[in-house]
């Protein structure tokens, strides 16, 4: 390894993209609209293979028809179906919607627990969802890993795991706690706008420019 290089160490890139990320994106917002936990969580199980975009399009229509636990708990499966159909995977998710409803009634007293334990456990919610809801919705230290973030970690070199799992891991390592939850959404806004390309060389746009300025400028195929 050439030391010599200032972004030869993952600790050294990890603290240049904290630092460049947080110039380029000094605001965080939350990109699913949601009025509390149990909205958002909701709002997160629709957007599996989904945009924000087309998730906060549909919400104020189910928001409109049940917002809470106890009165989504009464809608059919059938019409929750019909409302979020644009979303994709209608049928599991509207099956999903319901049945968690009623488990947080039954269960949790109508709230939306505050544990990984207890999130992962409902219809749906796998360890990503209830990452997010940990971290946006309570402010508990979580790093939900999606396809941008996956991506990003791999091309900036932060970890040298497949899986996202390992992701997770090799990123919680190298980031302090506190900064989680803005640099999660950082990472997000950042895939989004910048790094879209399926065969990209990895030299097309900034932060890859500077942390690999070595890195030789093939045939650039970013669209
Ligand atoms: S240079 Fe390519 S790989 Fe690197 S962040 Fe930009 S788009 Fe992604």
């Amino acid at each position: 390894m050439n030391t010599a290089h200032p972004f030869a160490t993952k600790a050294a890139r990890a603290a240049y993209i904290d630092r460049r990320l947080g110039e380029l994106y000094p605001e965080t917002p939350i990109p699913l609209q949601h009025r509390d936990a149990y909205t958002l969580l909701v709002a997160v199980l629709l957007s599996a293979q989904c945009t924000d975009v087309q998730v906060n399009k549909i919400t104020p229509s189910l928001w409109a028809r049940a917002h809470t636990p106890e009165s989504m708990s009464r809608v059919s499966v059938a019409e929750v179906e019909a409302i979020i159909r644009p979303c994709g995977l209608a049928p599991q998710k509207a099956r999903a919607i319901v049945a968690l409803s009623r488990q947080l009634v039954e269960q949790h007293g109508g709230q939306v627990p505050r544990g990984f334990a207890e999130l992962e456990a409902l219809p749906g919610v796998g360890h990503k969802t209830a990452s997010v809801v940990m971290t946006q919705a309570f402010g508990e230290p979580a790093f939900p890993v999606d396809t941008h973030i996956h991506r990003l970690a791999q091309r900036w070199k932060l970890t040298n795991g497949r899986s996202v799992e390992q992701t997770e891991r090799d990123l919680k390592r190298l980031f302090l706690r506190p900064h989680w939850h803005q640099l999660h959404l950082r990472m997000i806004y950042y895939g989004r706008q910048q790094c879209t390309a399926r065969g990209c060389d990895g030299t097309v746009c900034e932060i890859c420019r500077t942390l690999f300025p070595d890195r030789k400028r093939a045939v650039v195929t970013r669209k």
